[in-house]
């Protein structure tokens, strides 16, 4: 895809990686461990199409029913491209038989029940060919434990991990959170970063830590994220309708 629309994606992505690249220099991290997420929720296909032209391979969503017609359809425009789908976003047991169509990764786990439906969903998934593996799996923590906002009580985080591992159809991975409105981004990323290595202690191959998006990706850095979540800084502002 060329055009203005493409120029203005290819130029904001290489702000955000700049901005990604000046933080892990200050953090004294290498810029190679942390991946850029691209959210592409409320955006065309062919949006996405000029991300994955440009080498954005990873890709996120929030909602189910948005991001599966848009995998197809981005499959569709990109036949070659091989980009890998997170689902970020609250997820409703009946939806997981969905979403494991389509995702390689669901980073909003914050329920038992919850892995319980997914796990469920990738084996009956790749009973029919529609999978060829684990689903890649991150726990959802709720960094404040205020239940409105989804999200798993750092607690209560030990208990739901091991529900995870117990699946072979589950990879776990690490842990997601968004840092809770009103408060310094850089005390709650602390709080998670403290949560993020007693799960790698008790599972080291729980790695992940994905965490800052636009506006607080350079804090997220500065605590250890291994992924950013980037959706405005990417792709422009969404407007009050929409999440
Ligand atoms: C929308 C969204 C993002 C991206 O937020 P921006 O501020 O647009 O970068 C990150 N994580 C989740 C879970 C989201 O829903």
């Amino acid at each position: 895809m060329t055009g203005p629309r493409a120029a203005e994606i290819a130029a904001n992505l290489a702000e955000v990686r700049a901005r990604i690249e000046a933080a892990c220099a200050r953090a004294g991290r290498d810029p190679g461990e942390v991946r850029l997420l691209a959210v592409t929720k409320t955006f065309p296909a062919e949006d996405v199409a000029a991300l994955v032209d440009q080498g954005v391979l990873d890709l996120a969503e929030n909602r189910e029913q948005e991001a599966g017609p848009k995998a197809d359809a981005v499959a569709g425009l990109r036949p070659a491209a091989r980009p890998r789908w997170h689902m970020v976003g609250r997820l409703q047991r009946n939806k997981a038989r969905s979403v494991v169509r389509w995702a390689a990764q669901v980073q909003s786990v914050d329920s038992a029940r919850l892995a319980d439906a997914l796990a469920k969903a990738v084996r009956a998934a790749v009973e029919v060919g529609e999978r060829s593996g684990p689903l890649e799996v991150l726990l959802q923590a709720s960094i404040d434990g205020d239940p409105e906002r989804g999200g798993c009580p750092l607690d209560d985080l030990p208990a739901l991990a091991d529900q995870v591992i117990r699946s072979s159809d589950l990879r776990l991975l690490g842990i997601m959170a968004v840092a809770p409105r009103g408060t310094e981004p850089a005390a709650a990323f602390e709080r998670l970063a403290g949560a993020a290595e007693r799960l790698r202690a008790d599972h080291p191959s729980a790695v992940e830590l994905s965490c800052g998006m636009s506006g607080d990706l350079e804090q997220a850095i500065a605590h250890g994220s291994t992924c950013v979540r980037v959706g405005t800084a990417l792709l422009g502002g969404r407007g009050l309708a929409s999440p």
